[in-house]
């Protein structure tokens, strides 16, 4: 009999819900099988049920996530079982052409790398597999709590490469419109960056 996990599902478009699955089989040489510890809830997660990326049945959602390293695969060589990781929300193939030139967001393989809850099963589950693990892994801090790890995944790296993406100059000045999580990061982001601090950096909308 095969052992089972729960995982939180898109049933369709507009439909979610709890299901059990399969635990993962064993990984592929590059890859790992991670035990969840924590998961977000992205914006991202609430588009896709939506709709914004298609059609989906039974698919396993979320993509920011940390866990425990359950399993690895015999190529990989900078994780082993056991390990408390914090796993990229998008996971490119580090391989290709434009990975090799440092362009992972290019990456070709489809939508840049984009695999949970796209092309694959995503984080909202008990297990969950991730590809070219030496790349896509990353060891977390013993001080470090998994709560505060999990936002590395995409709500504070976007917000950081957004600010960067800004060529802000030291004692600029920023906007950013819309304060939720990843905002929130932007203008950290910009303030690490030199713009110079205002007190509408931290204040939320009201309206
Ligand atoms: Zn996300
Ligand atoms: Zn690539």
């Amino acid at each position: 009999m095969t052992a089972t996990m729960k995982t939180f599902v898109m049933k369709r478009i507009g439909e979610v819900g709890f299901m059990e699955k399969p635990i993962p089989a064993d990984p592929g040489p590059n890859d790992a099988i991670i035990k969840t510890t924590t998961a977000l809830v992205c914006t991202s997660d609430v588009h896709t049920v939506k709709g914004a990326i298609g059609e989906r049945h039974d698919h396993t959602l979320g993509h920011e996530a940390c866990g425990i390293v359950d399993r690895v695969g015999s190529a990989v060589t900078l994780f082993k079982p056991g390990d408390r990781i914090v796993v990229n929300a998008i996971t490119p193939c580090y391989k290709c052409h434009n990975c090799q030139r440092g362009f992972t967001s290019q990456c070709t393989e489809p939508l840049g790398g984009w695999k949970f809850a796209n092309i694959k099963d995503g984080s909202f589950a008990e297990y969950f597999h991730v590809n070219d693990a030496d790349a896509n892994l990353t060891l977390i801090p013993s001080d470090v709590s998994d709560e505060a790890a999990c936002y590395t995944t995409d709500m504070m790296s976007t917000g950081f490469k957004g600010a960067e993406n800004a060529n802000i100059v030291l004692g600029g000045s920023a906007v950013v419109f819309g304060a939720g999580p990843v905002g929130q990061m932007t203008a950290v982001g910009a303030r690490l960056l030199g713009a110079a601090w205002s007190s509408s950096l931290t204040t939320f909308p009201t309206g």
